[in-house]
């Protein structure tokens, strides 16, 4: 497929650094915006300057490239800087998909607002909003997790600080880690916590798989394909629980105290830590039985 593309109607770019997102699989998930701004530019910075040359290619776009990740090389963020500097217009891309989403350009980012540089965002493809908005999760409230820590330990821990969170939890997540990460997720969020599996979006092979996280597992483990490829995780938050009005930290401490304690002696000990009344602590308490001893 062709596109011609005007540039903005002649009107060049304002100097400033521009960050263009660009498509997670499918590469026609580009806008005309975008293709108009890398176009238009005097240089474009990317991650991996001959994974963005095939995208540029497809284009015809020949705008030179430059390499730059946040952590590897100062050097590089200092040259586009001095460009950006003298006037010069510069775009940030990466790999797939919006810079700075689990991506690099936050350092960039915050020198050139620092120094009062004119940024830009160009929007468009980014694998956590296509997620969630075919997984079938509630998208009214989702809180954008990233990468969870590759060991177990760590991973458990971070987990364990969202066991209370009501928005729906979006991961990104490494095909070869997905079935420990579900187990981990399973152990901390419950076997019956709602979950998607969202892979290979916009791709020839995208698969959006719902189920328990229990159920997740067992397809994980029987199907090498759900493996493979890219994935999202979304997992549905927590129900709001019975006993409304107390904070996600407060049910956290009930929590803790009740699976030691009497629930009237955990009620006691948790109005002293938080100030809370005893009795709505206590009502917490009984209306959430079933859930404490799990
Ligand atoms: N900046 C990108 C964005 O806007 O989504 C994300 C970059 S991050 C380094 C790469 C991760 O994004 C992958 O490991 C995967 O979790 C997710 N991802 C990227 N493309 C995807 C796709 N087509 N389908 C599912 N997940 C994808």
């Amino acid at each position: 497929m062709s596109i011609t593309v005007n540039s903005d109607n002649g009107i060049a770019l304002e100097p400033g650094l521009y960050i263009v997102a660009t498509p997670i699989g499918h590469l026609e998930d580009i806008t005309v915006r975008a293709i108009s701004v890398l176009g238009q530019v005097d240089i474009i910075a990317a991650e991996d300057t001959r994974h963005s040359s095939r995208l540029l290619q497809k284009y015809q776009i020949n705008t030179p490239l430059t390499p730059y990740h946040d952590h590897t090389n100062p050097a590089q963020r200092a040259k586009i800087i001095v460009r950006l500097q003298q006037g010069q217009t510069v775009a940030l891309i990466s790999d797939a998909g919006t810079p700075l989403i689990s991506d690099p350009g936050f350092r960039l980012v915050l020198e050139a607002r620092e120094m009062g540089i004119n940024v830009v965002p160009v929007p468009g493809a980014c694998a956590a909003i296509a997620a969630i908005c075919s997984a079938g999760l509630p998208s009214d409230r989702f809180l954008f997790e990233g990468f969870l820590p590759p060991k177990t330990g760590a991973r458990l821990e971070t987990l364990n600080t969202r066991v209370d969170e009501i928005a729906t939890l979006v991961y990104y997540e490494s095909p070869r880690r997905l079935a420990d990460t579900l187990r981990d997720m399973a152990q901390v969020f419950g076997d019956d916590r709602a979950a998607v599996i969202a892979r290979e979006l916009t791709k020839l092979h995208e698969q959006i798989e719902a189920g328990t996280l229990l159920e997740l597992i067992d397809r994980v483990d029987a199907d090498d394909n759900l493996r493979r490829g890219e994935c999202v995780l979304l997992v549905k938050g927590c129900e709001v629980v019975k006993g409304d009005g107390l904070s996600h930290e407060v049910i956290a401490i009930m929590r803790v105290l009740v699976a030691e304690l009497p629930l009237k002696q955990a009620a006691k000990l948790a109005a002293q830590i938080t100030g809370e009344k005893k009795n709505a602590l206590y009502s917490w308490g009984l209306a959430n039985q079933d859930n404490n001893n799990d």
